[in-house]
């Protein structure tokens, strides 16, 4: 572009100069952050930088902003292990912030971290063994360019920008609001309104006692059940322990034991003896909603527990709105919509001024960046997953994915470790590239999908697990999601090992 020539307001500004980084960490989520911090601590030697495209940190906690959003697993093994936390076990999104914010500013990482920067694409030199990523900086929609020798994905694993909405008939005949919980509106008035929450998730079970208070009456409808765990939101070892003014550091690293101890045992059980756990889930909310409440039909999922995240609710509260009479449940499918609610499978049909679609999330692979390496567009699909960190035919790259049964920060901080472990050795074997291959004795080796359905199938990964890496038989080529085998496993890593290649 000249001088002379006039800019046209939304296209880019022309590009800039390339900014160099050791390392680029994509996203500041909670996976981002922590990264940054373990950064700061493990490979200060490293210049790095965090791009993030919304105009704050938080990720999940700042895109959900519907009525009650917390967290469904407890803080204390959510919270990061370097920083304890002091709050009720189940926290608020704003909560969670607040925590980020402080390991933000105690660690003075806001220097690194680019808010408004939405990287569109990353392409991969062998020969110059860097990255280059195209970036558009939204302030003033300049199109930057950054360069980086080692990529780290705290991109998530769904679309922030809208969530997923089946295609119903008749959607457009319904004369109220549908609203999605991932884009909530801040104007939606449901106060005295006949409220349809469809769902049966952690969303909606949080969503539906949380707006019921003001509403006429809020019915969840659910295709089918889910477990969830009612009970206090508290920990009474952290209580105690606290009363014995024991130092918080203490406490955090003795509860998250307590906690990893006892959710190990749990997961186990649900494994060596589904009945008896489905009995206690379905037993726990029978004993809230009283003998005379259909909680075989509602609240008796078909697939052992575990399969699908187990959401813990506070207090029971969704237990407690259906007690109350403010909520009611339907177990039924969706024939239609109509211009005044939801005609069921079953004849029946359900009045509504605001229908919640709360059906999940939309999986995006990669943070919806077109990556090539040396020229060619990456098929992510084709690769086989290392550990579900790295993927062969992608080097220098490593993505932060955590846990279904425990809480995701756990992997963001052992992946953080396993990062930091490789570029020490990097630097100790010389090397600018590294990049995970199939060893000879893995030839023939039996691939599949990235999770196996059989162990865990939510909707969302069932969806787009065509787009996700595939997974070997052996443990080193799986995201096992086992925490506990991990935790020993990963620092263990011996980084000389054949499947890994230097250059
Ligand atoms: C409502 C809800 C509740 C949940 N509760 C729990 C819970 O209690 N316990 C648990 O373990 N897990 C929970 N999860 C799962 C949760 O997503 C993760 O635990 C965790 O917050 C993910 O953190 P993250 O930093 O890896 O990713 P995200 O929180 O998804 O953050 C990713 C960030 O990367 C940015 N980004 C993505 N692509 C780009 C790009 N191209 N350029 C720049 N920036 C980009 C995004 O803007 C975002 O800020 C919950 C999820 C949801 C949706």
């Amino acid at each position: 572009m000249t001088l002379a020539e006039p800019e046209a307001k939304a296209a880019p500004k022309s590009a800039q100069a390339a900014e160099h980084f050791d390392v680029l960490i994509v996203g500041a989520g909670i996976s981002g952050v922590g990264g940054a911090y373990h950064m700061t601590q493990q490979r200060p030697q490293d210049s790095f930088v965090v791009l993030e495209a919304k105009e704050s940190f938080g990720g999940t906690w700042i895109t959900h902003k519907y009525p009650g959003i917390r967290s469904d697993s407890d803080l204390y093994t959510f919270g990061y292990r370097f920083k304890p936390w002091t709050g009720t076990p189940i926290a608020t999104a704003e909560e969670i912030l607040t925590y980020m914010g402080e390991v933000i500013e105690e660690n003075d990482l806001a220097r690194h971290i680019r808010y408004g920067h939405e990287i569109v694409s990353a392409s991969w030199s062998s020969a110059d063994k860097l990255w280059t990523l195209q970036v558009l900086r939204k302030s003033d929609n300049a199109q930057l360019t950054f360069t980086t020798g080692f990529l780290w994905m705290c991109q998530g694993y769904y679309r922030h920008g809208q969530g997923y909405t089946p295609d119903w008939p008749g959607m457009s005949d319904f004369t109220g609001r549908i609203v999605h919980p991932q884009t909530w509106p801040e104007d939606l008035d449901y106060k005295g309104k006949r409220v349809i929450v469809i769902g049966s998730g952690a969303t909606a079970a949080t969503l539906a006692p949380n707006i019921a208070g003001d509403t006429e009456h809020v019915t969840l409808l659910q295709r089918s059940p889910t477990y969830f765990i009612p009970g206090r939101n508290a920990n009474d070892l952290a209580d105690t322990l606290r009363d014995l003014e024991i130092d918080e550091a203490w406490i955090h690293e003795i509860v998250r034991r307590r906690i990893l101890k006892d959710q190990d045992a749990f997961t186990q059980r649900c494994l060596d003896e589904p009945e008896t756990v489905t009995q206690e889930l379905v037993g726990a909310a029978k004993l809230i909603l009283g003998p005379d409440y259909d909680v075989a039909k509602h609240f008796t999922p078909s697939y052992r527990p575990w399969r699908q995240r187990i959401a813990f609710i506070p207090d029971g509260d969704l237990f407690m709105g259906i007690r109350s009479g403010k909520v009611s449940v339907e177990t039924d499918e969706i024939e239609r919509f109509t211009a005044g609610g939801i005609l069921l499978k079953s004849g029946k049909e359900l009045e509504a001024d605001i229908i919640v679609t709360a059906t999940g999330f939309d999986l995006a692979v990669l943070g919806d960046i077109d990556f090539t390496i040396d020229g060619a567009p990456l098929d992510f699909s084709k690769s086989v997953t290392y550990r579900g960190m790295m993927f062969t035919g992608v080097p220098n790259m490593v993505w932060v994915f955590g846990y279904f049964r425990a809480s995701w920060t756990l992997r963001a901080d052992l992946v953080a470790d396993f990062v930091a472990r490789l570029r020490d050795h990097m630097e100790k074997v010389g090397a600018r590239q590294v990049e995970v291959a199939l060893r000879p004795e893995d030839e023939g080796m039996e691939l599949g999908p990235w999770i196996d359905p059989e162990n865990f199938n939510p909707g969302y990964l069932m969806r787009g697990m065509h787009l996700l890496p595939q997974r070997g038989s052996k443990p080193e080529w799986q995201h096992t999601q086992d925490y506990w085998s991990e935790r020993k496993e990963i620092p263990q890593i011996d980084l000389s090992g054949a499947e890994f290649r230097y250059s």
